[in-house]
């Protein structure tokens, strides 16, 4: 490859993406090449289709061997477990409408096999870019990295491996398979930067969990960025810096310095309690949307998953999964979590995205419309399946039920009448389960924190889901970057809405926990732990660092804050003041050059 350094960029150019894994790389860059095929769609005559036929079947099969030549190559421990990510990947492939669809396409509409495979991909991003779920959204990725290589070998193109890669390079591609980063030479791949790729798509998650800096999302990276660009990336704050200057590329070599050296610290800290130096205990706790997202968490210190995200599992199907099958499911992740509590919340998707039996109307406003539970009550049926395997689970481990999106005290009895229905089921069946089960709900809409009272006479706990309280509170789309800006979780209204909520769990003797991202980020602890929360639950990177920090503060301490808290007029001020007690407190944190 010939190295080219685009001179036209000027000295200490900055981008700004999606920081989705932490960290920073300084370096230079190598351009991956990743031509993206574009398929043709021609009409082929009644003769040409068996061959057409064959052709992708063959396709097929050898996406299948190179998949598996992906998985046979994994050792590193902390891959191991994600290798789901690559049996998602050969589930795709041996799904029945990816496969029949195309060769439907080919036989009945006398097409060529690009042009059916296109079509039938176009219907997977249709169903997929219509998903409100940010995650769910982004597992859209996964069909088009399927797509992609299925693509690549219909037509016969090779593209470079990341294995190819001989020098320390960052890699600038238009896009990376969790394949490419699975296969990524730690000691040569410092960090990487993609023009798209999202905080929780497969690629993102891979490269946290292996610890290399990425920034996704850049949209021009592959255009703007030549092969050698000497370049800074951090992985944190999601910058990209293009031909440095000597005065930035040392202050970020200090920050590169700081931020390895407070990782080998905070590893000290898995083990310990997040107790407070006043003798206060929180748990912290994992948030996962699959089984195998487990050992991460425990690994990380996770005491219990606070946040089981369901609905990976009516995933990448084209029927929901049965009762045995989420039996399975739960019990898998008991099991790995024992003995610490796992809360599973029930399906929290809109309409009929996943479940295509069913047929809802494409909604106007699907943040408001039908989803999570509101969905689930509709679909009777299929909320009873899951409330009996989640049941039938609780004869195997501390499982707790938690419900999504409550808005009144009438949707959790609603909740309640079905889940005592599956009790009874099962105990005419003889099957056993745990009739003492936890039943809890997540505060993320404004009406259940203002009746939090009323709601928690209901219930055995509640856990807050701060995304989505936030961006009902504030009226901001938490996905819409034209609002970002008012997105705020130091706003004084959520400040109130947080103390209404822990002050009525607190008077009903329930626990109030929170699963929300704001729980993750350390400059909140502080103002938590005061509010009075009893559980955090967080992405599992996140736990040692706000374990650190609360073991080193006291509860008196936030306690005493909150007058100061509630005295500001705007989230700006409360978060001036809070940076500056934190800071006070931990100087390497808050005051250093980590953010
Ligand atoms: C939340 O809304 O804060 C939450 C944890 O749920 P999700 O991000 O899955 O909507
Ligand atoms: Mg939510």
């Amino acid at each position: 490859m010939t190295v080219s350094v685009k001179t036209d960029i000027p000295p200490d150019t900055l981008l700004i993406g999606i920081g989705a894994s932490p960290g920073i790389a300084i370096g230079a860059t190598h351009l991956l090449n990743r031509v993206r095929v574009v398929a043709v769609e021609r009409s082929i005559s009644s003769e040409e289709v068996a061959a057409e036929v064959d052709a992708f079947w063959k396709a097929v099969a050898l996406s299948r061997q190179q998949l598996e030549e992906v998985k046979a190559g994994v050792t590193d421990q902390h891959l191991v477990e994600h290798l789901y990510i690559i049996d998602t990947h050969l589930l795709i492939l041996g799904d029945a409408m990816l496969t029949s669809d195309t060769v439907a396409l080919i036989e009945k509409e006398q097409i060529n096999a690009e042009g059916a495979l296109k079509r039938t991909l176009r219907k997977f991003r249709e169903i997929f870019d219509s998903i409100e779920d940010e995650y769910l959204r982004e597992r859209r990725s996964d069909i088009d990295s399927v797509g992609d290589r299925l693509l690549r070998n219909l037509v016969g193109v090779t593209q470079q491996s990341v294995t190819e890669i001989g020098k320390k390079a960052i890699i600038v591609a238009h896009d990376l398979s969790p394949a490419d980063t699975m296969q990524m030479d730690k000691s040569k791949i410092i960090g990487f930067v993609t023009d798209v790729g999202g905080r929780t798509s497969h690629t993102a998650i891979l490269a946290r969990s292996m610890g290399i800096p990425a920034v996704l999302g850049l949209e021009t990276a592959t255009g703007l960025i030549a092969a050698g660009t000497p370049t800074i990336i951090d992985g944190t704050s999601g910058t990209v810096i293009l031909n440095p200057s000597a005065e930035t590329f040392r202050e970020y070599l200090k920050k590169k310095q700081a931020y390895e050296y407070h990782e080998r610290e905070l590893l000290a800290y898995r083990e310990l309690s997040a107790e407070t130096l006043d003798g206060f205990r929180l748990a912290l706790r994992g948030n996962v949307e699959l089984a195998d997202e487990v050992p991460l968490a425990i690994s990380q210190g996770a005491e219990g998953i606070g946040l089981y995200r369901s609905e990976f599992l009516y995933m990448n199907r084209p029927l929901p999964p049965s009762e045995e099958e989420q039996l399975q499911a739960y019990r898998d992740i008991l099991a790995k979590m024992a003995p610490h509590p796992v809360t599973i919340r029930t399906l929290d998707v809109g309409g009929d995205k996943f479940v295509p039996e069913i047929n809802l109307a494409d909604e106007a406003n699907p943040a408001m419309g039908l989803r999570a539970v509101r969905f689930s009550l509709k679909e009777r049926r299929l909320f009873k399946i899951q409330l009996r395997a989640i049941l039938r689970a609780s004869a195997h481990g501390r499982v707790r039920v938690m419900f999504p999106m409550i808005s009144g005290v009438a949707e959790i009895r609603a909740c309640k009448v079905l889940l005592e229905e599956a009790k009874a089921e099962l105990v005419a069946e003889e099957i056993p389960f745990n009739a003492a089960i936890s039943v809890g709900i997540m505060i993320e809409t404004p009406s259940a924190a203002l009746i939090a009272g009323l709601l928690a006479r209901e219930v055995d706990f509640f856990s807050v889901g701060t995304n989505d309280l936030i961006q009902y509170c504030l009226a901001v789309d938490r996905g819409n970057e034209h609002v970002a800006y008012l997105y705020e979780p130091l706003h004084p209204a959520i400040l109130r809405a947080l103390k209404m909520i822990c002050d009525a769990g607190r008077e009903a003797g329930i626990e109030v926990g929170m699963c929300g991202e704001m729980a993750a980020d350390p400059l909140y602890s502080l103002v938590l732990l005061g509010l009075g929360f009893d559980e955090l639950s967080m992405n599992a990177p996140g736990i040692p660092r706000v374990k650190r920090i609360l073991r080193q503060l006291r509860r008196s301490e936030g306690v005493a804050i909150l007058d100061e808290i509630f005295g500001f007029a705007t989230a700006r001020e409360v978060a001036e003041y809070l940076e500056i007690e934190m800071a006070r407190r931990f100087p390497e944190y808050f005051a250093g050059p980590i953010p």
